[in-house]
């Protein structure tokens, strides 16, 4: 079957006890044992639940990998992967990442001792020079938060299995509709589900998706270990988000490309960052490694910190809040919001400028979506 068929009948088994087309909310914290470790496959909570397996199986079939494990947020599922890479582990990861995923990394090197590395692995000289070397982790965002920088993923994984290390991509941005990196040769692929997965800004969760079993069995015994697991309603709450990702995620683009077209060469923006541009350096890596572009688009408003900040106070569909990929249109500032863990001279050497503001494009109607951020910038 086709992907946007899957997005609704993987999600949806039948209850083989009652025929209920959607799957029920079990809310049991526990399982009746008939004698001691005598069970029907569940016996705690926090270890499993069929709510969330239901979940994790439809990630995992999403993300063409073998297992899926859901989290109680995107960073629970990236602090439970880094419970693999004990002290002295070296982690190549990219320079453009979301900020909450800079400061776990960068608590670990200090913490645990692990060795971290942030680089633009988007160059491939940088690449090949870094994975000369062994490593245990390849960690990287394909397009990146918030520059929509994209990184080879195919390369980067046969560089990295060479040096002997595993490669997750966090694959928030494009979701498994558009881009699916385990086919690229990817081992493991982390989400926020907070985003466009659950795609309503109503609930926190993150998933693991692994290509191979016998990790994903590794983590699933951390899953359980940790404890950062979601509620079954959560769960429920991403599967019914996951029903409509296809035709979300097509809104969600026509939004984009029609506010990064009209803000293209506009006087008052001084670099617009949408894969989905004939103008952006990767466009052609966006058009062989994903089916669309995203709902996305970066802004570096004209004029620095105060362009800004009167482009964000006068817009009206568009709402300041943090986060993205829900319905409605939201604006960040990551200078100060989402990327103020990044301390300020990393930030600016990446390129995360005073100037740069972060739309995520709901699926209202595109003609109000562009006609706000005119109207905006009209007064910055
Ligand atoms: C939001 C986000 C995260 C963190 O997920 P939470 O669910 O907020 O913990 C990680 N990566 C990316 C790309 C994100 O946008």
């Amino acid at each position: 079957m086709r992907f946007n068929t899957r997005l609704i009948h993987d999600a949806q088994p039948p209850d083989p006890l009652t025929g209920a087309v959607n799957p029920p909310i079990y809310l049991s914290s526990t399982f009746r044992q008939a004698a001691p470790n005598r069970h029907q496959g569940y016996v705690y909570g926090r270890t499993g639940n069929p709510t969330r397996a239901v979940l994790e199986a439809t990630l995992a079939s999403l993300e063409s990998g073998r297992a899926g494990l859901a989290f109680s947020s995107g960073l629970g599922a990236l602090a439970t992967l880094l419970e693999g890479f004990p002290s002295g582990s070296r982690i190549v990861a990219g320079d453009d990442l979301y900020g909450g995923t800079w400061r776990l990394l960068d608590h670990h090197r200090r913490q645990f001792g692990v060795r971290a590395e942030f680089e633009d692995l988007g160059s491939r000289p940088v690449v090949s020079r870094l994975l000369k070397t062994p490593a245990d982790l390849v960690y990287l965002e394909s397009p990146t938060n918030p520059l929509l920088k994209l990184v080879d993923i195919a390369e980067v994984a046969r560089q990295a299995h060479r040096a002997g290390a595993v490669v997750a991509v966090d694959n928030t941005f494009a979701t498994p509709a558009l881009q699916r990196p385990i086919e690229l040769g990817a081992d493991v692929v982390l989400h926020s589900t907070t985003k466009y997965l659950g795609g309503h800004s109503d609930i926190i969760g993150g998933a693991l998706v692994f290509r191979d079993r016998r990790t994903a069995s590794r983590y699933a015994w951390l899953q359980n270990a940790v404890g950062a697991v979601p509620s079954p309603f959560d769960a429920y709450l991403v599967l019914r988000g996951l029903r409509t990702l296809g035709v979300r995620m097509r809104a969600h683009e026509e939004a984009a490309r029609a506010v990064a077209s009209a803000l293209e060469g506009h006087r008052r923006v001084r670099a617009v960052h949408y894969p989905g541009l004939a103008s952006h350096p990767q466009h052609a890596l966006a058009r062989r490694q994903m089916s669309g572009y995203g709902g996305i688009v970066s802004i570096d408003v004209a004029g620095g910190l105060r362009a800004a900040l009167r482009f964000l106070r006068r817009l009206r569909v568009f709402t300041l809040a943090e986060s993205l990929g829900g319905v409605e249109s939201l604006v960040d500032h990551p200078a100060t919001m989402t990327h103020a863990s990044v301390p300020e001279e990393l930030r600016r050497a990446h390129g995360v400028t005073d100037g740069l503001v972060r739309l995520s494009c709901g699926i209202e109607d595109p003609s109000d979506l562009v006609d706000d951020v005119l109207q905006a910038l009209r007064g910055a």
